[in-house]
């Protein structure tokens, strides 16, 4: 039995907030978020369908450790479930040694001046958390998430040693628009914007943006042009896999969104340093983010699925095998079950079952951990269940050679 505090209510948070509630575990919720409005909206659709006062809502800035210190000692949660923006993680990981609260999040920290994706700033808490007693759980939205947990449960059932990773990433999915994006866009568009990288032999290989791309076939969608671009599970993974010789990602993009990204970048609408306009100083992304598209109005016409997976490559009892293992997800069936499009289920779906598990004791341990480094049978036992089931296939073309 837990109490919790879900941070954000965005799409993401909506999702967290439906899980959460559905689940006999978490005693007390609470979904605090910066402009509680949003979070009040989320807790009226909660409570219509679990019961009034399910979910009690609360104002914060998390940007701020004193303000979540404060909502802390209200509700003396025993966990909370990051879902605000990367920005926040150390604010709140700060409150959450305070207060002596456990942690999990769904993306790892990046300053708001420097698009850097690495777990270095928070893997620096590790031994904070291991003195308070206290479990951190890094990364369990999907990607950084089950992609992780996928791998984890390849390695201990399929594999004598992964060699080749490639994750694979593809929404087939149509909202319609010309241009949006599927989580927060300043998020999205410093996250696919920046670099490709991915490891080979020992090392990091960085490339242009979008400079690797091919047609991959994903299961009941078909052929989509895929991109090598680094995301941050690649970091934590290659750590704890040392066998792996090669780790790539590689996400699927529409010819109509890379044309607007190149044009966002040339005209400077990307840009994440602070510029005047008018006497006043704005950040070129932020006001971007508040133009676009709310990724969460997305989902009321998006059709289509999406297809996660990992594409695996290594030995077992002496001999090479391949190995496929993925989640397709429904858009309009996300939409019909929390009122948010897949790419916000897919991350929330894993997070609140991430601290189910902590919270039945499944996953335990004083420290900072990556998603990989849990049992992870008992978590890809309920995903289907919570409604993301995955599939697997043995010795396939895995097309990434
Ligand atoms: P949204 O932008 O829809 O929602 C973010 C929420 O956080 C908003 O409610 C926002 O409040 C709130 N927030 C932002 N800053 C603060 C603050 N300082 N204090 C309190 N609340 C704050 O984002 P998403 O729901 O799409 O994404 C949420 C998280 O999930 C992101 O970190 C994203 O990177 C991660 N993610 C992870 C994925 C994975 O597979 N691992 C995939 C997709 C997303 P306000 O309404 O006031 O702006």
């Amino acid at each position: 039995m837990s109490k919790v505090i879900i941070i954000g209510a965005g799409g993401v948070g909506t999702v967290v907030a439906h899980k959460v509630a559905a689940n006999p575990v978490f005693t007390d919720i609470t979904l605090a978020s910066r402009t509680v409005a949003k979070a009040d909206a989320i807790a009226v659709a909660v409570n219509a369908i679990h019961g009034e006062g399910r979910i009690k809502t609360a104002p914060v800035d998390a940007d701020s450790v004193p303000q979540l210190v404060a909502l802390f000692r209200v509700h003396k949660p025993d966990i909370v479930i990051n879902v605000a923006l990367p920005y926040q993680d150390l604010t709140i990981m700060d409150a959450c040694l305070e207060c002596g609260v456990n942690y999990l999040d769904t993306a790892n920290y990046e300053p708001k001046d420097e698009a850097k994706f690495e777990y270095s700033w928070q893997w620096a808490y590790h031994d904070r958390f291991k003195a308070a007693g206290l479990t951190a759980i890094l990364g369990c939205g999907f990607d950084p998430g089950v992609s992780a947990i996928f791998t984890a449960y390849a390695a201990k059932h399929h594999f004598d040693e992964i060699q080749y990773l490639d994750i694979v990433d593809c929404n087939a999915g149509n909202h319609g628009m010309a241009f949006a994006t599927n989580f927060n866009p300043e998020i999205n568009i410093r996250e696919v914007t920046q670099p490709g990288r991915y490891w080979e032999n020992g090392a990091w290989v960085t490339t242009k943006p979008h400079e690797i791309h091919k047609p991959l076939h994903y299961p009941e969608i078909g052929a989509r042009e895929s991109y090598v671009i680094y995301h941050e599970e690649l970091e934590s993974l290659v750590k704890h896999y040392p066998s792996i010789r090669r780790a790539r990602f590689w996400m699927t993009f529409g010819q109509e969104y890379l044309t607007h990204l190149r044009v966002i970048q040339n005209i400077g609408m990307a840009r994440i340093d602070p510029v005047m306009y008018n006497g006043v100083e704005i950040v070129p992304i932020q006001f971007l983010k508040a133009v676009l598209p709310d990724p969460k109005s997305l989902g009321e016409n998006y059709t289509g699925l999406t297809s996660i997976g990992c594409r695996i490559r290594g030995i077992k009892d002496g001999r090479e095998r391949t190995y496929y293992i993925y989640n397709n997800c429904d858009h309009e069936a996300a939409y019909r079950e929390t009122g948010t499009q897949a790419v916000s289920y897919t991350t929330g779906v894993p997070a609140a079952l991430g601290a189910a598990m902590w919270a039945r004791g499944l996953w335990s341990g004083a420290g900072v951990f990556n998603v990989e480094q849990f049992d992870p049978d008992p978590f890809l036992a309920e995903l289907g269940p919570q409604g993301l089931p995955w599939v697997e296939k043995f010795d396939i073309d895995l097309e990434v050679d």
